[in-house]
């Protein structure tokens, strides 16, 4: 299969389907978990609009090696914009939209069909959405958008009813162990990582290239362990450090905050009597000591919270503040009743 995506045949299916009885939809919807493969997804949509293969995409020919090397001029995508030196981040914005607007009014430099990717769709505020939406109301001819997002429910149900909605899954275990099997890497190694993707194969595939993100990343769920013996003080120390960090290196603190989501997932999976859905099969006693001595209920409350917190950091919310509510929320160890209770036992 020249689409060769891990675990998407489904979503593939539909669109190849679509293609082939020439009834592409003039706008798509990709949604799906992070790290699926939504926006490889797109740009093989891209290059079956514009191959000039025998099979598109064929990846061989001049449109498709163009877009995959991301230099087509009818191919872009709309992201958010890297923030200035002490901005914060805020999604994208109407000013692209209108750009995006003048650009597409134009017809195709290159190819047969101009494709604009908005990734992630979900970042765009709402005087974004709602110049967008004029745009799906009066679809420009020889255009095809994708919306790319793993949360949907941000955008609003008018944009959401135009598009055709294609849901990418997480891929199996085994599905991502035989690609990277595929990719060269050793057999070890594949099967510990596709366990710890949790199907996330860009993720797979990233650490395999690089394996020091693995290395930071079993330095993240350590820290995760350690947060339910911190006393008070050292969480707001740490929520500190932390909120500094993400003014220098944000992606650092977003893999942070998902290792120590993965990890208290994990706890909460042992605590359900469910260790073989555990992803870090490499610290199932660590994990095991966590789900003895923690209360299940702040376990799965911090899960959440972790999980609210990433999104919150991409908005408007003060980094410092957010970090100390977060570190606060984490699960403690019960009072130690224990130094007492040895005395009365000798009694
Ligand atoms: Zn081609």
């Amino acid at each position: 299969m020249t689409w060769g995506l891990v675990g998407q045949e489904r979503a593939v299916a539909a669109l190849t389907g679509a293609l082939a009885a020439g009834r592409a939809a003039h706008a798509y919807l990709f949604v799906g978990p992070e790290r699926v493969g939504k926006h490889t997804l797109a740009l093989k949509l891209a290059q079956a609009l514009n191959c000039e293969g025998e099979e598109p995409p064929c990846d061989g020919c001049e449109p498709c090696r163009r877009i995959a090397a991301g230099i087509h001029a009818d191919v872009q995508t709309v992201t958010v914009e890297e923030a200035e030196e002490d901005e914060r981040r805020k999604g994208i914005h109407v000013s692209q939209i209108r750009e995006l607007q003048r650009v597409t009014s134009l017809k195709p430099f290159q190819g047969r069909s101009r494709v604009v990717i908005i990734d992630p769709a979900d970042e765009m505020n709402v005087s974004a959405q709602n110049a967008f939406l004029k745009t799906l109301e009066e679809p420009p001819p020889q255009v095809v958008f994708v919306l790319v997002t793993a949360d949907e429910s941000r955008l609003l149900p008018t944009i959401r009813s135009r598009c055709r909605r294609l849901e990418l899954r997480l891929p199996s275990v085994a599905d991502v162990e035989t690609a990277l099997r595929e990719r060269d890497v050793d057999e070890e190694q594949a099967r510990l990582l596709a366990r710890l993707s949790a199907g996330r194969i860009g993720w797979a595939l990233e650490v395999a290239a690089d394996p020091s993100l693995l290395e930071r990343r079993q330095e993240s769920l350590s820290q995760a362990g350690a947060l339910a013996s911190m006393s008070v003080a050292q969480r707001l120390e740490l929520a500190e450090r932390l909120a500094q960090e993400y003014r220098r290196r944000p992606e650092a603190l977003l893999a942070q905050l998902e290792a120590w989501r993965d990890w208290w997932r994990d706890v909460l999976v042992v605590q359900a009597g469910a260790e073989d859905g555990v992803a870090n099969v490499d610290r199932l006693p660590d994990l095991r000591r966590d789900a003895a001595r923690l209360p299940r209920d702040e376990v799965a409350f911090f899960v959440r919270a972790l999980q609210e917190a990433r999104r919150y950091l991409g908005e408007n919310a003060q980094p410092r503040l957010l970090m100390e509510t977060l570190l606060l929320e984490a699960p403690r160890e019960a009072p130690r009743r224990a130094a007492v209770r040895p005395q009365q036992a000798r009694r």
